[in-house]
């Protein structure tokens, strides 16, 4: 009976914003768009779902399509010759893949893949560079997404050459959650290692210790943020610096 009065209180949730097949849209460049442009951009769109280690594109690719993420997180990597690779971008439902497009480029110069199961919306080049002469708007948030982007790569980059194991560890859990909303990660030590350029050893480590204190729970192919709070002054200060910007950045933003 308490809950149910405590929910009679509440204000109505707003209506979900579907596309032409029922499926919710997340993404919050769609979401933040004029209705003109949203409806005239929305029916050229089609839902896939991604299974996890999904290849959007790799180093080289011409791009064929773009993507609006709806859901889940998809890895920007940096491949080397040899087949190593480190993480140098994260995106979910705030963001886009494909911006050399939004550039007039064509080539990709990085690897993105669906790190857990995804959502997108994609659209094929084409179709994307003539919205962007229709949709103002469209074309003004997806230059402020890529400068976001430039903004948080070159912030991995610093972070991965000078901060510790532990301290990458917490900023990489906390931007996930974020854009999962959840405090639950699915993801093995051996792809962290990976996401975070270091040796599986190492993250095993800096596991044990984010454990040990209290803020994490890591189990088999899970880890689990038991205290936020706690994790966020675990971190480098490079996940606070990246939250204050892009904040600073959406208040200032035409
Ligand atoms: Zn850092």
């Amino acid at each position: 009976m308490a809950n149910k009065s405590r929910r009679s209180e509440r204000v109505p949730p707003k209506p979900p914003i579907l596309d032409g097949d029922g499926n919710h849209i997340h993404n919050e460049i769609l979401l933040g768009l004029p209705s003109t442009e949203r409806e005239f951009l929305v029916p050229k769109l089609e839902f896939m779902r991604l299974k996890t280690h999904h290849v959007l594109h790799e180093p080289g690719d011409t791009l064929k399509s773009a993507y609006f993420c709806n859901s889940g997180l998809v890895s920007i990597l940096s491949v080397f010759p040899g087949g190593k690779s480190v993480e140098v971008g994260l995106v979910g439902k705030e963001g886009f893949i494909g911006i050399p497009l939004v550039a007039g480029f064509r080539t990709a110069p990085t690897r993105a893949i669906s790190q857990i199961e995804a959502t997108v919306f994609r659209l094929s080049s084409e179709t994307l560079v003539a919205a962007l002469r229709q949709c103002p708007t469209l074309e003004r948030r997806l230059q402020q997404f890529a400068q976001i982007m430039t903004m948080q790569t070159t912030q991995i980059a610093a972070c991965n050459r000078h901060h510790e194991v532990d301290e990458r560890l917490a900023r990489w859990l906390l931007m996930s959650s974020d854009r999962i909303e959840s405090n639950s990660v699915p993801l093995t030590q051996e792809l962290l290692a990976q996401m975070l350029g270091t040796r599986r050893s190492s993250v095993t480590v800096a596991s044990g210790v984010l454990q040990k204190a209290g803020l994490i729970a890591h189990t088999r192919g899970d880890v689990r943020i038991i205290d936020r709070r706690k994790l966020e002054q675990a971190d480098c200060e490079c996940y606070g610096a990246m939250r204050w910007q892009i904040d600073k950045w959406h208040s200032e933003a035409e």
